[in-house]
């Protein structure tokens, strides 16, 4: 079989010292700029390898395919080129720990920085790996560097090997997954596909066929304004009805930080304003509609109780849908998720489903008639400091998109 971990670690490491951070304040689309420094390159990747179509949308996807050598279902690989807004995703200076020990792993730019084995087990099974960290400093941006590492180093494979049986696939490399404005309008027709897969999971032979529904909150708090030396009986405080109303919200329940497994959230991602005017942002998240629905109640009924103690201020709530649970669409047609199980199955893993606390490009994507599991990529600790993979779990997740297209192929 061929050893793909010194292509993938190359890769890896090349994509992820380009900053590509994308910016949930930015109207713009992409929200940065400089995501289109990442994409370029990809185009001129692709090019290189020979793929086909290859196309750098106006909504800033990078789209390729690559021909198909037997008839089948059209498939799509997907991943994100943007990294999380939540670190600092400046200067990655990638590090590869070749044939890790199985001790604790330091960084040169943090001496007070430590990943243990002990703290993450996960990493324990990685003895004698190439592991993948960053420095100290920022995040690695494995998310999703290595969906693209893996979908690359999968698509050089092909094209080099024309005798490889596959049918039509095409390849979407998305700005902006981590701000929720990775699936464009467009994008369901530019992809033209049956089905897709993004490579934006973690532990090898997790495929993710379930995920949050989601909405977004807005609550305004208008209050009343006036000189505080002249205020007496007139002045109404948006701040302290803002404070009055996270109080009454439930807090040691139905929080990110109190939930677990089935359970949703209320979660208050933003606080700003005034003692005239204040703005609560929250994110809802329930992996079931009902669920959610309950959740944009309560909140509604807290700000509808707090507006009654105080007849003079003005307080709104705006609830706008993100996204919602895959499984309502994959579970009506089983086909891609059965594929990459028994494609998982044909390498010899033991595949398992849980159930994602959060959306991928994937949610919006099946919503919108492409049906789009998640399949593993090895990431671990995403979004922070000790974010880190191994070499051998992006070839396993690299031989699992060859073993889809294969498949696929009536291999
Ligand atoms: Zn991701």
């Amino acid at each position: 079989m061929t050893d793909f971990t010194a292509e993938l670690t190359d890769r890896l490491t090349r994509y992820c010292a380009i900053d590509s951070q994308s910016d949930s304040d930015s109207p713009t689309s992409p929200s940065t700029e400089i995501q289109l420094d990442m994409q370029r390159l990809l185009v001129d990747e692709l090019t290189a390898l020979g793929a086909q179509d290859v196309q750098l949308t106006p909504y800033g996807a990078v789209l390729a395919t690559i021909p198909g050598t037997v008839a089948g279902p059209t498939i799509g690989f997907l991943a994100h080129v943007d990294t999380a807004p939540q670190f600092n995703a400046t200067g990655v200076k990638p590090r590869v720990i070749k044939g890790y020990n199985g001790g604790a792993i330091t960084y040169p730019d943090d001496p007070a920085l430590t990943l243990t084995p002990e703290a993450f087990p996960y990493l324990a099974q990685k003895q004698g790996h190439d592991l993948i960290t960053a420095s100290g400093l920022t995040l690695l941006g494995a998310d999703d560097k290595a969906g693209v590492a893996i979908i690359m180093t999968a698509a050089r494979h092909l094209l080099a090997n024309p005798d490889l049986p596959r049918p039509t696939l095409r390849l979407a490399f998305t700005p902006d997954e981590e701000i929720g404005r990775g699936v464009d309008a467009q994008l369901p027709k530019d992809l033209g596909v049956d089905f897709a897969y993004t490579f934006d999971g973690g532990k090898v032979g997790e495929i993710e066929d379930e995920t949050f529904s989601a909405d977004g909150a807005v609550v305004t708090i208008k209050g009343v304004s006036i000189h505080p030396g002249y205020a007496t009986g007139k002045l109404v405080s948006a701040i302290h009805l803002a404070g009055k109303l996270i109080q009454t919200l439930p807090q040691a329940t139905m929080t990110p930080e109190t939930t677990e497994g089935r359970e949703g959230f209320i979660h208050a991602t933003d606080m700003k304003g005034s003692a005239a005017e204040m703005k609560i942002t929250f994110i809802l998240r329930d992996f079931e509609r009902e669920g959610l629905e309950a959740k944009g109640t309560l909140l509604r009924q807290v700000c509808e109780a707090v507006a009654a103690t105080e007849p003079r201020a003005e307080i709104t709530c705006t609830i706008t849908p993100q996204y919602r649970n895959m499984r309502y669409w994959l579970e009506s047609d089983r086909t891609p998720v059965d594929l990459a199980y028994e494609s998982a199955r044909d390498l010899g893993l033991d595949p398992v489903s849980i159930p994602i606390r959060g959306g991928t490009d994937g949610s919006r994507l099946t919503e919108m008639g492409v049906p789009c599991p998640n399949l593993f990529t090895g990431m671990q600790n995403i979004h922070g400091p000790l974010e880190w993979i191994s070499a051998q779990d992006m070839q396993v997740a690299t031989r699992l998109c060859l073993a889809i297209a294969g498949r696929a192929a009536g291999g």
